[in-house]
């Protein structure tokens, strides 16, 4: 089984877009700038995806323009139908090459949208050409409820109306549900039947935890309408009616796991939102990957029990005078997070100083590594240490530019990105974390020649196959935990494989609170 994402917006992937808007760029294996649903999908196949399955639109029209050029298209005038839909079916095919791989294809926006309708005459076509038993539309919607509780199913009537223009009969009705409902009534369910062409109907109720939804399809036996007898036999339920233990088991424990206190985690971060209270919070999803990697850890560690997170902005913490030092009360541990553009980059650094200072355990991820390596060369004495990220002119660019990288001004596909191994050089580090496959997303890394310049209780390590002799890792020595990656290490965590980055640093709170580790 594999999956994929259609997104039809007009870039080329999502490495450009601003996480404000958008959410995480998720980076693939093999480089590729993903949206952020690639990672929902790795993290409940539990295996990395290809750059086939991020197709946006961006990429179909420069692939026909491409064709046009080079004269593939042997005079014919190009038009959106056959060229446009035949390039979108084309890729769609190739996920699933080998036989009996169910694709599970989600085309993003919805129907009505200018940009999809592409889309949807290229999913009518596939529908067409490969055949009812090989192709299932299922469309997802969401049922309104009154301020009264009453559910109205008429949006979703006028939604499957859309799709009808076009061509289109679902053949499965995925409802979305308010809070608090569980499920429809049956005439709720033969109304709305009757109404868009007698799919099958299931119900997606709002869950605490996303990793409640695959046993909630499996109770109202989703797959079983999917399935082909004969064929997906590892899919199907054993002889007593269970479903195939590896499609829910990974899930099911951090589904039931509950939010603690006992396990708070402070991020710091520069894309975050603020609610009605003025607090600073994730609305728009630039830390879910980080998110679930916490998750993954925690259960891994405690069984039942999930971190409470606190969002800090970075900026608050220029901003307001002492801010670590006159809060209430001491973070019990730290993430520092990734980012690009200078501004904020401060309050990193002041947060990896106050860390430092009162023993509080910290992991910085890609910038946030950056950042702890300038705090750590600060109190180095390398006073004017910077990156020439924000300062070219620094006369002390500890963090800087690879002579190798383009500095243009293309922004697009120009990072240093995708899975390298980095090997552990350090026996301190490398006795928890030895050769590993990690991905990488940065444009600026850290300079060697200021190596010898740091106090010797910073240790370095991380060798990656490409950059040899530039240390990925960071640590400091009589420090609890204060570790830094220049890896995204939080994107290649799924629930059955936790990134031992953050087992460690719950670890730490635990040996910290005096509670032994296991
Ligand atoms: N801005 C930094 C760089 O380009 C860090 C990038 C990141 O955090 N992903 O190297």
């Amino acid at each position: 089984m594999t999956m994929a994402k259609v997104d039809p917006y007009l870039n080329e992937d999502a490495g450009t877009m601003s996480p404000y808007e958008h959410g995480e760029c998720f980076v693939l294996d093999d480089g590729m700038e993903a949206d952020l649903d690639l990672g929902n999908y790795e993290r409940f196949l539990e295996r990395p995806l290809t750059k086939a399955s991020a197709i946006t639109s961006g990429q179909i029209y420069r692939a026909v323009f491409d064709k046009e050029r080079r004269g593939d298209y042997l005079g014919k005038t190009v038009q959106m139908l056959p060229h446009v839909t035949d390039e979108i079916c084309e890729r769609i095919k190739a996920l699933t090459r080998h036989q009996d791989t169910i694709a599970v294809v989600e085309l993003g926006g919805t129907v009505g949208d200018i940009e999809s309708d592409i889309f949807y005459a290229a999913l009518r076509k596939l529908h067409y050409s490969e055949g009812r038993d090989a192709f299932c539309h299922v469309h997802v919607s969401v049922l309104m409820e009154t301020a009264g509780g009453e559910l109205k199913t008429k949006p979703t009537q006028q939604s499957v109306q859309e799709l009808n223009k076009r061509g289109i009969m679902p053949d499965m009705l995925c409802l979305r549900l308010p809070k608090g409902i569980n499920d429809i009534s049956k005439s709720l369910k033969a109304k709305l039947g009757e109404a868009c062409g007698y799919p099958t109907i299931f119900v997606s109720p709002t869950c605490s935890s996303v990793y409640a939804v695959p046993g909630i399809f499996d109770s109202q036996n989703v797959l079983d309408t999917i399935l082909y007898p004969g064929v997906h036999e590892d899919m199907r339920r054993d002889t007593l009616g269970n479903p195939a233990p590896h499609i829910l088991a990974p899930f099911s424990k951090i589904a039931t796991g509950v939010r603690s206190a006992k396990m708070k985690i402070t991020i710091v971060g520069k894309y975050l939102h603020r609610n009605a209270k003025g607090e600073a919070y994730d609305a728009s999803d630039a830390y879910l990957s980080l998110r679930h990697a916490l998750d993954h850890a925690a259960i891994s560690i405690d069984s039942l029990t999930l971190p409470t997170l606190e969002w800090v902005d970075a900026e608050d913490v220029i901003d307001k005078k002492d801010y670590w030092l006159t809060r209430k009360d001491e973070p019990q541990a730290i993430i520092l997070t990734g980012g690009f553009g200078s501004r904020a980059f401060d309050g990193f650094i002041q947060t990896a100083l106050y860390a430092l200072d009162k023993k509080i355990p910290i992991l910085g991820i890609c910038l946030g590594f950056q950042m702890m390596a300038l705090a750590l060369a600060h109190l180095s004495n390398m006073k004017d240490a910077d990156t020439t990220e924000r300062n070219p002119e620094t006369l002390s660019p500890v963090i800087h530019i690879h002579h190798d990288s383009k500095e243009d001004d293309t922004k697009g596909g120009t990072l240093r990105r995708g899975l390298h191994l980095v090997t552990s050089v350090n026996p301190l580090m490398g006795n928890t974390i030895r050769t590993m496959k990690e991905r990488f997303r940065h444009r600026y890394h850290l300079n060697p020649a200021f190596l010898s310049s740091f106090d010797p209780s910073v240790q370095w390590d991380g060798e990656v196959d490409d950059l040899p002799g530039v240390p990925t890792r960071l640590m400091v020595q009589g420090h609890p935990f204060f570790w830094g990656t220049q890896a995204h290490c939080e994107l290649t965590s799924c629930p059955s494989h936790p990134s031992p980055y953050f087992v460690q640093l719950i670890k730490a709170i635990f040996n910290c609170n005096g509670i032994p580790s296991m």
